[in-house]
């Protein structure tokens, strides 16, 4: 067993509170323990327990659970199969035991302090969610889950650029228990169940403070991306599929409603909120690769800390949404700028290479996406999962019109690359990327032309 799973295996099969809170570690930004509820301790565990079966590579097990609320749990027990199922395509292997436990229950501030919890990745959505919600003067509480050091350098970071800018405090709480990464996850890229286990972990938190909302802000274009490859799982996305069953369970055991205001955007919708906020733009990170980069040496970025690796599909999304509405970001926080590959053989020698076969595809679904009118003439992955999403009834999503959404995430991201290439003055033929979107341009031109309107 790797040590990240030891971690969760403990904190599944301990019943002692003060152990858990231990192992759970929550702290506030100035290093204070957080206690969390006794339904809050319920909640992570279960994020745990669905993390941990998610990205487990043993056969045939059977798990004890122990929870406070373990009459809720034992009823929701298919909605777990479900969850289980939609993970893992198979839900025979793992047996969950619910067990039940009474801890001495801490004393919780009965002080209401907090109007809404948001989770908090340092990513330009939840970036984007805490300027509005700060210019609503909402009282907001960040929520971030630590999974990496290097990423959790650029949240504090940014938190703090967020105070300055402002001029106020912002709350900050750290969840730790997901310090070490599993063995499957550094194979196979992040892992499904991690969204629904941050969310988990936002609610259970919510639940510690007494607020009544927890927002997970992912835009609605990503949180729908279909599956547009066979090698790509849609990652870090919060489907609404998923969501509405985390929704309900929050809102069943806690009251607490949970929901995505960015539902209705697309990244360069979202990013349009930060025109005039660079700074925050610079020390936000979108990458979903921390340990591919390195430290930046450029002395007039250094303080921004590490670089964005550029050709993950996240790094990719995050340059063209902001190319696509102006946003002008250093070339120089980019350890490579797809746009800049010339020849397939130059690819074929890039360490990273598999990155570019899943850009390929994504221009592919692009031009797949602008063809088609109805959600039937899309190939069988594609429709399978704007279906699923688009009979979700969690939170905006309800009536969301899916397809013609994700049209716009498509004309962003051709807006994006076309941007990247005028800017520059370079000559789109001579490239890989831009040879790929060439005729594209043209043949969606009206439409193309339109969005960048809607985007002004
Ligand atoms: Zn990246």
């Amino acid at each position: 067993m790797v040590q990240g799973h030891i971690k969760i295996y403990q904190i599944l099969e301990s019943k002692n509170r003060k152990e858990i809170q231990k192992l759970i570690s929550v702290e506030s930004k100035d290093k204070k323990e957080v206690i969390l509820s006794d339904k809050g301790i319920d909640l992570v565990k279960y994020g745990a327990y669905l993390y941990y079966v998610n990205s487990s590579v043993f056969n045939e097990q059977e798990f004890s659970v122990f929870f406070c609320n373990d009459k809720y749990f034992q009823k929701i027990q298919s909605i777990t199969q479900e969850l289980i199922y939609f993970f893992n395509g198979l839900t025979d292997r793992f047996k969950l035991k619910i067990m039940p436990i009474k801890y001495n229950s801490e004393i919780i501030e009965n002080n209401q302090k907090y109007d809404k919890v948001i989770l908090f990745s340092g990513g330009l959505d939840s970036l984007t969610q805490t300027v509005r919600s700060i210019e609503n003067r909402e009282k907001i509480l960040l929520c971030y889950t630590n999974h990496n050091k290097k990423v959790t350098r650029n949240v504090r970071n940014l938190v703090s650029e967020l105070e300055k800018m402002f001029k106020i405090r912002l709350d900050l709480v750290e969840i730790n228990y997901f310090g070490i990464k599993c063995k499957q996850e550094k194979e196979q890229g992040i892992i499904n169940s991690r969204a629904v286990a941050y969310a988990l972990n936002g609610i259970a938190i919510a639940d510690s403070v007494n607020a009544k909302e927890v927002i997970i802000p992912e835009n609605g274009a990503i949180a729908t991306l279909p599956k547009f490859d066979i090698s790509i799982e849609p990652t870090r996305t919060v489907s609404p599929y998923l969501m509405e069953k985390i929704a309900n369970i929050a809102f069943d055991l806690t009251g607490i409603k949970l929901s995505d205001s960015l539902a209705k955007e697309t990244k360069a919708d979202v990013v349009k909120t930060l025109k005039d906020r660079k700074k925050l733009i610079h020390l936000s990170y979108s990458c979903t690769h921390p340990n591919r980069r390195d430290k930046l040496k450029k002395n007039n970025l250094r303080d921004i800390g590490h670089y964005h690796c550029g050709t993950c599909l996240a790094c990719f999304i995050r340059m063209t949404a902001l190319l696509a509405v102006g946003i002008d970001e250093n070339k120089a926080l980019y350890k490579q700028m797809p746009m800049d590959f010339q020849t397939m053989s130059e690819i074929s020698k890039y360490k990273y290479k598999n990155d570019f076969y899943t850009l390929i595809s994504l221009l592919d679904y692009c031009y797949d996406i602008l063809e088609r009118t109805k959600i039937n003439e899309l190939n069988h992955f594609i429709r399978s999962t704007i279906e699923l999403n688009q009979n979700s009834h969690f939170s905006e999503f309800e009536d969301l019109d899916i397809l013609s959404l994700q049209k716009s995430f498509a004309l962003d991201i051709l807006i994006g690359i076309n941007e990247y290439y005028r800017k520059n003055n370079l000559p789109m033929q001579n490239f890989v990327l831009g040879k790929s979107i060439k005729s594209l341009l043209a043949k969606f031109k009206v439409r193309l032309n339109n969005r960048m309107k809607e985007l002004e």
